[in-house]
Formats: structure tokens, C-alpha cells, sequence
């Protein structure tokens, strides 16, 4: 009898945005350390490919996929439901491809839960799938339930302000107004994206880069409704660090950090994709300003309405920052928030900046713009209790007011000592033994098993 050969490749498709990106090549670095060769299919935005720390990847692009210019003239949302429309036909061309180079020894296809054009492929040529959850299994859950509500009454609901501020049945504390609606397209176009997410159609399995002491009664809601084994496997980036910044790293905010004080500064940054008002920025900076703490600020290019950068800001806002801030268009974040003067982090509550702040015991002042960062942001507070969120129109005395709070009050450290605490829990999940390791240990075994039979 012949030898059956193992299938040991596996095939990441991550959706093309910092948030996205950075998850799924820990999860591919996680693996690849299990013995698994990694290809990774691209869309033309990613530029992951060409990172030393990836060389062992092999890297495919979808023909004919949507670019970064095609992303700031749809918009996020827009963007992301012509991704999945146009890359069906061509993803499933690059499957074909790599079959025929590579024989078929694909283990598994794992995608991004927003690439579910996936299944269209891996349906023809009967692959074996995962789905990979790039946001907390809290937001899962709230995207399954919002999947299934009338969007007409919900919105209706929405408006209300009465009802938008009450707790949502059966999601407590989550309060209708923090559900992940979004700022990016209209509700009913969203719902249904939504709705597409949460099919697993024929994925066998779910990965969530969350895990069990942050969020065990969402991931145990979504073991009993999906009906297929669900692996909280992270923090992926304590469990598999794999560097994957999409732009460039200003490191001269080290050196300034390195000339502070210990816990007394404030590290403000929204994301990849967030967008500010200029009222607001200048709010936050006479806030921060009044607060007399040293900040450093990430302002992305393009973030400020009008604005290359921060030029269309008054020369008031330089007076104000150069007195104790520092600014730069990306930082090296992880190595921020380790720094030892961080007291703070001013956040949208993405999920990997939740997930980065909390690895490092950091507490945090939550403004979340819009999806998932409402629910993040609700947890931070109300459920870990390590953040203050900010909620309505942004003042300078309630920035200032919640900087004292976080870094001066006694209850920004019990806030601090709570994160600390989450920390070393995190730490342990994915050590040796502890949850999430044993939970990609099952994962692993699972693809092998369903390989060798
Ligand atoms: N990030 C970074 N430098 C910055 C700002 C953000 O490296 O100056 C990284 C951050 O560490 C995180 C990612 O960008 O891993 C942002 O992901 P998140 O889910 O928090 O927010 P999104 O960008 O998806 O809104």
C-alpha cells in the first residue's frame, strides 16, 4: 500500500487592513511553528509579502483585486462587499493554481470572516475550511443576533434615544447604542453583511483570537449556536508576535518616551482607519494640554478632515502639543505600550488595541467611533473594568478630567492593578496548559485527524 502523504499547507486569506492583517499572520506564524507550510492569499492593498519576518510564506495575489486607492474612494464598508463580489471568480482561480503547482496537500483554508467569498472555491474543489474571527467573540455574538432583528425596527429603536440607552435583551451590559452598528454604510446593507459573516456555511471549525478568561460566556454562546468546535486561541499576539505593520513605524517616539516619566504618559492613537473631527482634535488637545501630562499622539495622514496631516490645524494646536507631546503619523505600538513611562491609552477600542493594552496591564480612556469598538469599549469598562469611556460630544474638561482619572486618581490604580491582573491571566492562556495553547494543540490535532483519514 502507498503512503498517504499528510496535507500540511495551509492557505490564509486575510482581509487587506491593518486590523485584519495583523491577527491572521500570528495565527499563519502560530502554525507555521506547528509544522505547516503557509500560503497567504493577497489582495493587491497588502504589502505584508515583502516583510523579512514572512519569508518562509508563500505569498499568491488575487488578479484583478480591488487596491489601496479603491479603499479610500469606497470607503471601508463599500470596499469590502465589492471585494467579496469581484474576488470569487479569481480567488478560485488562484486555488486551482496553486493545486495544480503544489498537488493537493492543502490542510485547510482559513479566512477571514469578511472574506467569505472563500467558500465559493473551497466548495468546488471541496476543501476542508475554518473561519477566523479577527474581532472578540462578543462582537460574534452581537453580529449573529443582529443578523436575525427587523432592520426597520431596530432602527427605529436606534433613534430612540430611551431605548438606545438600555440594555439590549439577553447581551447585558451591552446597551442597545453599543451594538456594532456602523458609521460606514447604511444598516440595512450592514445587517446583511453582517449575516454573511456569521454563515459558516461549510467551514468546519471557527478560530477566535480571543479567549476564555475575557469572554466565556460569549465564546460558550457561540459553541452551543454554531454547532461546529469554536478554538478561542489568543491573544495571538502573546501567543505568535509576527510584526506586520502596513506603514512606517515612527521609532523617534521611543526616545521621547525614554525622557518621561514613569506611568505619566498618555498614548493616544485610533487605529488604522478611524477618522477625526477637527473640532474634536482641538478639544482633545486643549484637554490634554489642561491635564499637564505628557501625550503621545498618532495622528494617521489623512485622518484630519481637509488635512495631508495636521497642517490645517490652527498654530494654537502646535503651542499647545510642543509644550508636552509628541506627534507622529504611526507608531511601533506594541513597544509603546510596553514602555515603562505609558500610564494610559487613549483608544477606539479596536480589537487588537484592546487586546495589545490589556497584554500590557495599560489601562485605557475608550472613545470608540464605530462596529465592534462600541462593544469592546463597554466590556473595557463595565465588564474588566480597566477603562473610562468617553460618551457624547467631546469636551476639554472631560478629557482633562478622565487623563486625572486614569493617571493621577487612586482609581486609575485600581484600574491599572486590574489590568495588570488580566495580563497575567492572558500570559497564562496561552502558555503551556493554559487555555488557548491547549485550544491550538486541538485545533492542529483536528486538521491531522481530518487529514489522515
Ligand atoms: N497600530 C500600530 N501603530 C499605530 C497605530 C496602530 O502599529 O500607530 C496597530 C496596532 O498595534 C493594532 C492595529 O494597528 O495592531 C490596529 O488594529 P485595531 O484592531 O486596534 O484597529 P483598526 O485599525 O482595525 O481600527
Amino acid at each position: 500500500m502507498g503512503e498517504v502523504r499528510e496535507k500540511r499547507r495551509i492557505v490564509l486569506v486575510p482581509v487587506p487592513a491593518q486590523g485584519h492583517v495583523t491577527p491572521i499572520m500570528q495565527l499563519g506564524k502560530a502554525l507555521y511553528s506547528k509544522g505547516f507550510s503557509i500560503t497567504v492569499v493577497l489582495t493587491q492593498y497588502n504589502r505584508v509579502s515583502s516583510s523579512k519576518e514572512f519569508s518562509d510564506f508563500h505569498f499568491l495575489t488575487i488578479p484583478g483585486s480591488l487596491t489601496e486607492s479603491d479603499l479610500k474612494n469606497l470607503g471601508p464598508f463599500r470596499f469590502l462587499v465589492k471585494l467579496n463580489q469581484i474576488c470569487e471568480a479569481s480567488f478560485k482561480q488562484c486555488i486551482c493554481q496553486l493545486l495544480e503547482e503544489q498537488g493537493d496537500d492543502i490542510a485547510c483554508v482559513v479566512y477571514d470572516e469578511y472574506m467569505y467569498f472563500s467558500q465559493t472555491a473551497v466548495k468546488e474543489f471541496q476543501l476542508p475550511s475554518v473561519l477566523f474571527s479577527t474581532t472578540s467573540a462578543t462582537a460574534f455574538v452581537c453580529r449573529s443576533v443582529l443578523a436575525s432583528v427587523n432592520a426597520e425596527t431596530f432602527l427605529t429603536d436606534m433613534k430612540d434615544p430611551e431605548v438606545s440607552d438600555k440594555v439590549f435583551p439577553g447581551l447585558d451590559p451591552l446597551r442597545y447604542k453599543d451594538l456594532p452598528t456602523s458609521a460606514f454604510g447604511p444598516l440595512e446593507s450592514i445587517l446583511k453583511v453582517y449575516s454573511e459573516t456569521v454563515n459558516i456555511r461549510t467551514a468546519s471549525a471557527v478560530i477566535i483570537n480571543s479567549t476564555n478568561c475575557l469572554e466565556s460566556s460569549s465564546l460558550a454562546w457561540l459553541q452551543k449556536e454554531l454547532q461546529v468546535p469554536v478554538y478561542p486561541i489568543g491573544p495571538l499576539h502573546i501567543a505568535a508576535a509576527a510584526p506586520s505593520s502596513l506603514l512606517e513605524e515612527d521609532r523617534s517616539c521611543i526616545e521621547w518616551l525614554n525622557k518621561q516619566k514613569l506611568g505619566s504618559v498618555i498614548y493616544i492613537s485610533l487605529g488604522s482607519l478611524a477618522l477625526m473631527e477637527t473640532k474634536d482634535v482641538l478639544e482633545m488637545a486643549w484637554g490634554l494640554s489642561n491635564s499637564n501630562q505628557p501625550f503621545l499622539w498618532v495622528i494617521r495622514p489623512g485622518s484630519i478632515p481637509a488635512s495631508e496631516w495636521i497642517e490645517s490645524l490652527p498654530e494654537e494646536f502646535s503651542r499647545l502639543v510642543s509644550e508636552r507631546g509628541y506627534i507622529v503619523k504611526w507608531a511601533p505600538q506594541m513597544e509603546v505600550l510596553r514602555h515603562p513611562a505609558v500610564g494610559a491609552f487613549w483608544s477606539h477600542c479596536g480589537w487588537n488595541s484592546t487586546l495589545e493594552s490589556i497584554g500590557e496591564g495599560v489601562p485605557m480612556i475608550c472613545r470608540p467611533y464605530t462596529g465592534d469598538q462600541k462593544v469592546n469599549a463597554r466590556y473595557l469598562e463595565r465588564v474588566w473594568r480597566i477603562g473610562v469611556q468617553l460618551e457624547g460630544e467631546l469636551g476639554k474638561g472631560t478629557v482633562e478630567r478622565a487623563v486625572e482619572r486614569l493617571i493621577l486618581d487612586e482609581e486609575g490604580a485600581e484600574m491599572r492593578k486590574r489590568a495588570i491582573d488580566l495580563k497575567e491571566k492572558l500570559e497564562a492562556s496561552v502558555r503551556s496548559g493554559g487555555s488557548s495553547c491547549s485550544s491550538l494543540e486541538n485545533f492542529v490535532n483536528s486538521l491531522k485527524m481530518k487529514n489522515s483519514m
